[in-house]
């Protein structure tokens, strides 16, 4: 690990111009993905710019309907604010999916976003990686490839971005509010992370040295029907091997709106919209689930090890989709991890 400068930024602006002001400088908030990345030596700074600091309230309801998440909070405070429990209770229940208490104690919410793959090949600096060192080839294709994406891929690279918590965001279209050296602006939550083509060494559309201030939430919450499902090797500590958000708005049996995004199967969130339209003016029933399935997993391409996450990603949407019809009957895989 090598020796760094650690600055404590007192504004959203000051962190901005003192990290804006360096060669090799990166934003601190939690650390919990960071600090292993310095260990591993997958990553060198210069200056570490803490943004812990800048905490204010972490959920607030805004004049629109709309619900701003300070993106400096943890996960936990998140997670169990009561105006999350309320009205997003999806994002809670894939919030306390993830990680461990812990981890979620230290974690936030813009460091989720920018954690970093948990692709083995990535952490081992002895092996080749395009992502963390471009041009140098993906040793997962011909590799141990159990937990690689089957969506997406390219011949660059076939990791899966690992958030629980940004699924949930996926299928309740945030924003993502972002200050940097040219000003403000917001990302839709769908362009903020990329596809790797073959550039897989940018995880997301953020641009140098922006730093995120804040996730916003439309007014709806999909409080009646919703459901996540983390399918994983063991219960608690343990990355997705397929996950799936369901927020469902019905009328009667038939569907008003229905929203399904998965996790684990691919370089971001990954949402169809093919698919979502054609479910709704549809009864809800296993049948159109299933159709809905087929259409959300086309064109999956699987590796020597990971051929089970096609299947396993067609029963996993049908089994959530039927259980954000009655939430309370979620699997203990949406259970918090202890
Ligand atoms: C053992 C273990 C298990 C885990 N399991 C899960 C899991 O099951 N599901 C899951 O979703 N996650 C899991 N995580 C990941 C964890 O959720 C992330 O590490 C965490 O959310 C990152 O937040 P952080 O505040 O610690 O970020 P940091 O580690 O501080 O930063 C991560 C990256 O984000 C950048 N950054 C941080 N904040 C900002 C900001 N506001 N603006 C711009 N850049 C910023 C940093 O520069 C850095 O590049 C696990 C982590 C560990 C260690
Ligand atoms: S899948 Fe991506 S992250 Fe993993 S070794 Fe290949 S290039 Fe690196």
């Amino acid at each position: 690990m090598n020796d760094f400068n650690f600055y404590q930024s007192k504004a959203p602006v000051d962190a901005i111009q003192e990290i804006s002001s360096l060669e090799n400088a990166k934003y601190i908030a939690g650390g919990t993905n960071l600090i292993d990345l310095l260990k591993y030596n997958l990553l060198t700074v210069e200056e570490l710019v803490d943004v812990n600091h800048l905490k204010s309230e972490s959920v607030k309801e805004l004049e629109n309907g709309a619900v701003l998440l300070d993106a400096f909070s943890t996960n936990a405070d998140t997670a169990y604010h009561p105006i999350i429990e309320d009205r997003y209770p999806l994002l809670s229940k894939a919030i306390l999916a993830g990680a461990s208490a812990q981890i979620r104690n230290m974690a936030t919410n813009g460091g989720n976003l920018l954690q970093r793959t948990r692709c083995y090949y990535f952490y081992d600096a002895n092996t080749p990686c395009n992502k963390r060192e471009p041009g140098s080839g993906c040793s997962a294709i011909n590799g141990y490839n159990r937990n690689m994406a089957i969506l997406g891929t390219s011949e660059s690279c076939i990791a899966v971005f690992p958030s629980d918590m940004c699924i949930a965001l996926s299928a309740l279209n945030a924003t993502v509010n972002v200050s940097g050296p040219d000003g403000e602006r917001k990302i839709d939550f769908t362009d903020f992370h990329r596809l790797p083509g073959d550039r897989p060494h940018l995880d997301n559309n953020l641009q140098p040295n922006e730093l995120i201030t804040g996730i916003e939430l439309p007014e709806k919450g999909f409080v009646s029907n919703y459901s996540y499902l983390k399918l994983r090797d063991r219960n608690s500590y343990a990355f997705a091997l397929v996950s799936v958000a369901t927020a469902m708005d019905l009328e009667d049996d038939l569907i008003k709106d229905i929203r399904i995004a998965l996790g684990g199967v691919a370089h971001k969130p990954w949402r169809v919209k093919a698919a979502e339209d054609f479910l709704i003016g549809k009864t809800a029933t296993r049948d159109n689930f299933a159709a809905a399935a087929e259409m959300i997993i086309e064109g999956a391409t699987s590796y020597e090890f990971n051929s089970f996450k096609i299947e396993l990603a067609k029963r996993a949407i049908i089994r959530n989709c039927l259980m954000a019809l009655h939430p309370e009957t979620q699997l203990p895989g949406a259970q918090p991890s202890a």
